[in-house]
């Protein structure tokens, strides 16, 4: 099975990607936290990337094919399946995912997109008052310094500034929120309101995902 997590930055998509990963046994791959150990690698790519994040700018779909789909196939072929969060934000890339899970005979049937809402003014809120942890990338609403699962010293991102907020959320506008159109014409998604504790949220997608699957048997 593979879910995608779309939505705006700061709608929830990484935690609520984790406890779906839990709940459903499956591994958990964030093309965000991928591009930002990447960066810290330092391999020959890192320094290109980061510039790229940098400035909030989307990573060009060529290099994202090249470098993070044999991330999800890799999952998918050895676990059986992914919950993905951050991939696709382009049409371009949701072609090049579709063609990979028809490639690995996943059917729509074993394919749930969930999109996270939320107004612009509260993921502002939310991206500037959050920290994150280096070590275990889960991130946190208040300021606490250590992390809670693995006790690393939290940390602002540099692209949660005022100013990189901003631009990201109109990439968001300009290049993924047509994903709402193309995964809905599909059959595919699950539109989930992005307001509320993170534990009545994780209920109300695995309420959405029950649903789905006893409309579709
Ligand atoms: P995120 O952690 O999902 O907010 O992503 C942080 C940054 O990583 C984005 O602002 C982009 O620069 C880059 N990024 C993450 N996912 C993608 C993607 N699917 N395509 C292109 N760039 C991405």
């Amino acid at each position: 099975m593979v879910f995608l997590l779309i939505g705006p930055p700061g709608a929830g998509k990484g935690t609520q990607g984790r406890i779906l990963s839990e709940k459903m046994h499956l591994p958990y791959l964030s093309s965000g936290d991928f591009l930002r150990e990447l960066v810290v690698k330092n391999v020959p790519i890192s320094r290109q990337v980061k510039l790229y994040m940098d400035k909030g700018e989307l990573i060009p779909d060529s290099l994202m094919k090249e470098l993070f789909l044999p991330e999800i196939k890799k999952l998918i072929v050895t676990q059986g399946g992914v919950v993905l969060d951050g991939y696709p934000r382009t049409l371009e890339q949701a072609k090049e995912l579709e063609s990979l899970l028809l490639s690995l005979s996943l059917s729509n049937r074993n394919i749930y997109v969930i999109e996270l809402t939320l107004q612009k003014n509260e993921l502002c809120k939310r991206l500037k008052e959050r920290v994150f942890c280096p070590s275990c990338m889960r991130v946190f609403q208040n300021h606490d310094n250590f992390c809670s699962f693995c006790s690393t010293r939290l940390a602002k991102r540099s692209d949660d500034t005022m100013q990189v907020i901003e631009g990201r959320l109109r990439k968001y506008e300009l290049k993924t929120r047509s994903l709402h159109e193309y995964f809905s014409n599909r059959g595919l998604l699950l539109t989930i309101p992005g307001e509320g504790s993170i534990q009545d949220i994780a209920s109300i997608i695995e309420q959405a995902i029950k649903e789905k699957k006893l409309d579709i048997n």
